[in-house]
């Protein structure tokens, strides 16, 4: 099943042509296909069967709140890496219970609002959040749930700006060091050790490296259990990778199988935190072509959506596929390079994409329904784009295109006195 695709050589978001969401919303936009969304979510509950488990989708992945109540009713849980993200599921009708806390550098603040949300569990990263997190439990005596999030040191193979489970990396506890820790919060009245969690990176095309990393965290907890430490789930973290151009990742469902056939005979419930593999496919940024500008070395062409709206190209030299809206009736005839209209030579979206296109036409960035809005600003001071959620044939603003007011609502000019 597809959920963009051509009918009469027009581009449709299940049954709405884009050109339609043009004209009523303006460009450039998001749209989010909620069947989409929900396929993949249900992809993942399904393959899961009779065996334990908690989907833990990644807010940071599109954390629109209309996405995460449609998640939220679909019965999902959410990995959360601010107090802002967890505020964003709470607002969404998500289940706090259903929540695990992850991020290197949880404030107090962070922390004492998590305790109060009654999450299901903080990953810790370091002995420092340890000391932290033990000391507000003490002080409020509210017993937090705790995993360690350890840095297994598997090459997860994908994009440097990515990988998170080198040793190299910043995430994680050393798994040598995590022993340690669990001795100490086990001891401790106030810390309730729920299991034991990884995240070794994103977009991986690989099952080896998750088994590797699994591997490792099995053998945590042999030493767990010899030490009478019990847990309740083994957490593996997302990463798990989608097709953008010509990449095979393993499916949703080999992706499942293997975590049940790694895991099973543990009898711990199984948590994953997919965030890119759910959202990614489920969206699009519709933009317009508001000039073509041929040069003697390169055609630029130029659209009013940039790297402000979506950076991957520029941050990660991601490949989108580019499409024409509206399926032109000769073949392409020149390469554009697809520019926004940021002052910055990294603001493009394409390079040396065959398109037959001329000034005004739609243009679709497929597979930007994840890090796409969530990492966009407002860079050169413009408005972050719209967002849409379509369904079948009803179409819903989720978010409203930004005014420049909005853009200056929290900056105030100086008085009279300072500026003479
Ligand atoms: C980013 C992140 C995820 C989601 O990664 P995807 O590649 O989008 O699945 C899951 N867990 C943690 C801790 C993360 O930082």
């Amino acid at each position: 099943m597809t959920y963009f695709q051509y009918q009469n050589k027009e581009l449709y978001a299940e049954q709405v042509p884009l050109q339609t969401l043009a004209e009523q919303f303006g460009t450039p936009c998001y749209v989010y296909s909620k069947a989409a969304l929900t396929d993949a979510y249900q992809t993942f509950s399904k393959a899961f069967k009779e065996t334990a488990h908690q989907i833990c989708y990644a807010v940071k992945a599109n954390s629109n709140i209309a996405v995460l109540q449609l998640l939220a009713q679909l019965g999902a849980g959410f990995d959360v890496v601010s107090e802002g993200e967890l505020k964003r599921v709470l607002k969404a009708g998500g289940d706090p219970t259903k929540v695990v806390f992850s991020g290197i550098g949880k404030t107090e603040s962070e922390i004492n609002f998590g305790l109060s949300s009654h999450v299901g569990c903080f990953n810790i990263e370091s002995e420092a959040e340890l000391i932290r997190i033990a000391h507000i439990a003490t002080t409020r005596q509210h017993i937090a749930p705790i995993s360690f999030r350890v840095n297994p040191d598997v090459n997860p193979k994908t994009h440097p700006y990515i990988a998170t489970g080198l040793k190299e990396n910043k995430f994680g506890i050393p798994i040598t060091q995590a022993i340690d820790l669990y001795k100490q919060a086990h001891q401790h009245p106030y810390l309730h050790i729920k299991g034991i969690a990884c995240h070794i990176g994103s977009q991986l095309l690989e099952l080896k490296p998750i088994e590797a990393a699994i591997s490792h965290l099995l053998e945590l907890h042999d030493q767990l259990n010899t030490l009478n430490i019990p847990i309740d789930h083994i957490d593996v973290g997302g990463g798990l990778g989608v097709r953008y151009r010509d990449e095979h990742p393993p499916s949703i469902e080999a992706y499942v199988e293997t975590l049940i056939s790694l895991l099973k005979q543990r009898q711990l419930c199984i948590c994953l935190e997919p965030g890119r593999a759910i959202a990614a496919n489920a969206g699009l940024l519709l933009t317009r072509a508001d000039y073509l500008k041929p040069t003697s070395d390169k055609n630029f062409l130029i659209i009013d959506a940039a790297m402000n709206d979506l950076i991957r190209p520029s941050l990660y030299q991601a490949w989108q596929p580019i499409l024409p809206c509206k399926e032109p009736q000769t073949q392409a005839s020149q390469e554009w390079d697809i520019v926004g209209p940021v002052c910055e030579t990294g603001d493009f979206l394409g390079k040396a994409r065959s398109l037959n296109v001329k000034q005004g036409d739609l243009l679709a960035i497929m597979s930007a329904g994840a890090y796409g809005f969530t990492m966009s600003s407002n860079y050169n001071s413009r408005n972050r784009a719209a967002e849409v959620m379509v369904d079948q044939d009803k179409t819903y603003l989720i978010r409203a295109r930004e005014s420049f007011d909005d853009q200056i609502r929290l900056e105030t000019l100086l008085p009279e006195q300072a500026i003479i």
